[in-house]
């Protein structure tokens, strides 16, 4: 018993934090092993997979697959062996004792090994308008919101494979669609950058960047500004799709685990973080892949790991 009379909090062999491909083919491998995981979702529950609206490059779906669908097919999968998942957030984390100590928005948590699968989040473009007109126009999930977009024109900022594959996706609602991006070649993949070119609704903006958001209620236009000649133009549309990148949800385990400038959580080869029994996986710790493939294999190695870590405790 603690101090307060209470009964000790119940200690897991596993606590995984995020719901997304990396979090679930952790639970998968992890309930497999009997460990018992549990799987703490977040607020967005099967992650950033889950806003996408057909993947196309995982291998087993030939004919492609819907984000949320590969998303409720994992956590089936992971629930059917024994894990659990729990709709919560975790709010605190004290890694400076085993058990790892994590508190929820519900409870408290203590567990002998920690999977991080927390993920990232979209960048924003930090322009006048951008915050304000959030959900009235300007948007990151074209999965989400492309259907407010019905026989309206859109704009899309961004060169990466997110953007064309989302202004593609947009095409079947808006009736145009602007990519500004500010360069004027795409980093994004080449299958990509031909559909883009081929389809004739997307209209290219380049060597550009989006300045400012302009609307009151909704809106109205972007103010764009030409990189190389400095001339502004306002452009009218009705939507702003933003997709420049993401940051990893990593700012609770800062100062905690070692970490890169940009927020990644460094581990080894084997998912290990800088303290022993806490594994990462996905694009916590991955700004280089960020595929559903790797962050799904990163978190079944993380799994892995954590079993064989536990593993070695006993002996
Ligand atoms: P990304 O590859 O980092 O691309 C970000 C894009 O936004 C770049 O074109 C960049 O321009 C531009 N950008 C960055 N900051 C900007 C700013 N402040 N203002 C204007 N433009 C800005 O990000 P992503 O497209 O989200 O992709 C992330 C990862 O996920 C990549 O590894 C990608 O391959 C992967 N992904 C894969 C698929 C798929 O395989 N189907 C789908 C989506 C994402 P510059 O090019 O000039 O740097």
């Amino acid at each position: 018993m603690s101090e307060t009379n209470k009964p000790d909090a119940e200690i897991l062999n596993v606590l995984i934090l995020g719901s997304g491909p990396a979090g679930l083919s952790a639970a998968i491998y992890a309930a497999r092993a009997e460990l018992e995981p549990l799987v703490l979702t977040g607020l967005e529950l099967g992650g950033q997979v889950s806003l996408t609206n057909v993947i196309e490059n995982y291998p087993g779906f030939p004919d492609g697959v819907g984000g949320s669908e590969l998303g409720e097919l994992m956590q089936k999968q992971a629930e059917h062996f024994g894990a659990k998942v729990e709709f919560d957030l975790a709010v605190k984390i004290d890694l400076s004792e085993r058990p790892f100590r994590v508190q929820t928005e519900n409870k408290e948590i203590q567990a002998k090994a920690l999977i991080i699968a927390t993920g990232a989040s979209p960048i924003y473009l930090n322009i006048d308008g951008e915050k304000e007109l959030t959900g009235k126009g300007v948007s990151y999930c074209a999965t989400c919101d492309g259907w407010f977009f019905k026989n309206k024109s859109v704009t899309v900022v961004g060169g990466g494979d997110s953007a064309l594959e989302e202004a593609l996706f947009l095409t079947r609602f808006a009736s145009n669609v602007t990519i500004v991006h500010r360069r004027d070649i795409f980093r994004a993949s080449a299958i990509l950058q031909k559909r883009v070119k081929e389809n004739s609704k997307i209209k290219f903006v380049l060597n550009s960047i989006v300045t400012r958001v302009i609307g009151t209620e909704k809106v109205e236009a972007v103010l764009i500004k030409d990189v190389i000649t400095e001339d502004e133009t306002t452009l009218t549309t009705d939507g702003l799709f933003v997709f420049i990148g993401h940051v990893p949800n990593t700012l609770m385990l800062k100062g905690q685990l070692d970490m890169t400038e940009l927020g990644y959580i460094k581990i080894d080869y084997l998912m290990q973080a800088s303290i022993p029994g806490v594994f990462v996986a996905g694009e916590a710790a991955d700004p280089d892949f960020k595929q559903v493939v790797t962050s799904a294999g990163m978190g079944a190695a993380a799994a892995i790991q954590a079993t064989r870590f536990l593993e070695n405790e006993k002996e």
